[in-house]
């Protein structure tokens, strides 16, 4: 059983599968509230807390408000949105994931995303069997979408490791956050613990850094650097902050100069733009 925030059929709107048809399974919680996104140095944003205090009873997650500071999936992990989430089990996912994808099933050109909330939290006891059934229908290409803080535990890491030696392509997207997210430094760029999703053979990691300011570039080359020294060199792409179109238009133009000029990739973020970044989507 996994308590599911979303379950959704879409394109991956980052980083580096931009484009490629996605089963998302977002699971609920997050060891992070990162409410600093989008707002001025050392503030927090509330809006969130806002959408708590005017919750309509029986709203669904699907009708939540977007927000345009802080975690855009704020109700992934908010304590006050749980009842929102479902628990399901692998079989009810399943079903779901069949009826979404074309031809009920995965290729190459259909990838599994998982993702939160930070995923890596809890339920990696119970990621082999809904792998194990996703590769049944032909999954051949799996990301993980996580902060990059979370140990993998023994028994899975073995698992993942044996899967990929069978051929499945395993993706961590690891989006570390700076300290625009409003975490703290020690807190959140760990490389010990990312060390380990880069030794899975044949792996295909990548760090996707938020970033808006000259001072958040200045940080990612940091982290870059604290990475590198513990010996992991993966593509790294800076993604602009904004959940919203106004937000995102304006930093979308100066992320990708900045890349330009420190010879790094630039993420977009096309669900933004394409579908107003709504919920599941
Ligand atoms: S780590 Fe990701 S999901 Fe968790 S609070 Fe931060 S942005 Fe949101």
């Amino acid at each position: 059983m996994i308590k599911i925030s979303e379950l959704f059929y879409s394109v991956q709107g980052e980083g580096q599968y931009v484009g490629v048809p996605s089963i998302f399974v977002r699971t609920f919680g997050c060891n992070f509230t990162c409410g600093g996104f989008g707002m001025p140095r050392g503030e927090l944003s509330t809006e969130r807390d806002q959408v708590a205090k005017n919750l309509i009873p029986n709203v669904k997650y699907n009708e939540l408000p977007l927000v345009s500071t802080g975690c855009d999936s704020y109700a992934s992990w908010d304590p006050r949105f749980k009842h929102l989430s479902n628990v399901m089990s692998t079989e009810s996912i399943i079903i779901d994931i069949k009826k979404m994808l074309p031809n009920n099933a995965f290729d190459r050109d259909k990838h599994l995303i998982i993702t939160g909330g930070e995923p890596l939290l809890g339920w990696q006891k119970n990621f082999p069997e809904l792998i194990d059934e996703c590769i049944k229908i032909g999954l051949t290409h799996l990301t993980f979408e996580t902060n990059g803080t979370k140990k993998l535990t023994d028994d899975f890491f073995s698992y993942l490791v044996d899967k990929a030696s069978k051929g499945l392509e395993i993706t961590f997207s690891i989006s570390a956050k700076l300290p625009c997210s409003g975490e703290k430094w020690e807190s959140a760029i760990l490389p010990y613990i990312v060390k380990k999703y880069v030794s899975i053979p044949n792996h295909r990691s990548y760090f996707k850094f938020v970033v808006s300011t000259d001072q958040d570039v200045i940080d990612a080359q940091r982290a870059i650097v604290e990475y590198k020294a513990a010996g992991i060199d993966i593509p790294t792409y800076l993604m602009p902050v904004g959940g919203v179109n106004s937000v995102y238009e304006l930093n979308e133009r100066q992320v990708a100069d900045y890349c330009r000029d420190n010879g790094l990739r630039f993420s977009p973020r096309i669900q933004v733009p394409l579908y107003k970044n709504a919920w599941g989507t």
